[in-house]
């Protein structure tokens, strides 16, 4: 068995243009798989109304950001919409070496980043129905200022053009459905031979069973 897959925890990549309907489905995911945990990224975005230091995000200078990025703090990080957006490393694999599932919320850059390191990653991309519902969704929710609803948007076409890097798609239209299937993804990811080997391993090694 490969280094990379004596980790016990599965790693989930979830990419979308903003405004899809990523972190909507994600919460919904993390409160029934309580198991999961989100990894919280580094950014040097303004806080939106209602965002805690530490909750959604921890919010640090450009500054900070670059100075921890020299020092490899960070799995992986990537410019998005004009600020920066990091994951800490130690954090993700502190808790996969434990059995921990992480799941990353993550742009297209940042997945590929984590992609060479983890090969056995899982890479889901959330789609919208329509360009339009994007639109509709990013005003609808109205936590960005027009420009900065304007900038994603146009950025939108951009980051779905990487969709095919990953494993999955799923097309957020119905939300129930969305969510079924990202669970579905999830659930059977954590079934594969290796990860089950490694969170059970002395029930493998009493039912006689050895890593190939
Ligand atoms: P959202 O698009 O409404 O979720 O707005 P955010 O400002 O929260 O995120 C903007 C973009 O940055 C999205 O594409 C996120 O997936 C991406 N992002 C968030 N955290 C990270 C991170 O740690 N690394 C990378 N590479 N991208 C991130
Ligand atoms: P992202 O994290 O991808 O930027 P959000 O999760 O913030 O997107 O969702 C954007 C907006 O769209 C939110 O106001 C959310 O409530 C709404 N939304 C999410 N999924 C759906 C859906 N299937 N149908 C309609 N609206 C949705
Ligand atoms: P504090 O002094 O509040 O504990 O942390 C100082 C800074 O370190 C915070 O502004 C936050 O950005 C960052 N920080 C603390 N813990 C973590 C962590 O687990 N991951 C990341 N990426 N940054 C962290």
């Amino acid at each position: 068995m490969s280094l990379t897959n004596a980790f016990a925890g599965s790693l989930f990549v979830v990419a979308a243009p903003s405004g899809a309907g990523k972190s909507t489905l994600v919460n919904a995911l993390l409160a029934q798989e309580p198991a999961i945990k989100l990894s919280i990224s580094t950014t040097t975005r303004a806080p939106r109304p209602g965002e805690t230091h530490g909750k959604e995000y921890w919010f640090t200078t450009a500054e900070d950001f670059v100075a921890r990025a020299e020092a490899g703090e960070f799995l992986e990080w990537a410019e998005v919409h004009g600020n920066y957006y990091g994951t800490s490393r130690i954090m993700v694999e502190q808790q996969m070496k434990t059995g921990t599932d992480i799941l990353l919320e993550i742009d297209w850059q940042g997945a590929r980043q984590v992609k060479k390191q983890f090969p056995q990653a899982t890479g889901i991309f959330i789609l919208p129905p329509s360009i339009d519902a994007l639109e509709e969704r990013l005003k609808k929710r109205a936590t960005d200022e027009p420009h900065v609803i304007t900038r994603r948007l146009l950025a939108a076409g951009g980051e779905i053009a990487h969709a095919p890097e990953f494993e999955y798609a799923i097309i957020n239209e119905e939300f129930a459905i969305a969510l079924s299937e990202l669970t579905a993804i999830v659930r059977a990811a954590r079934c594969r031979f290796a990860q089950q080997a490694a969170r059970n391993a002395s029930l493998f090694a009493q039912l006689g069973i050895h890593a190939e």
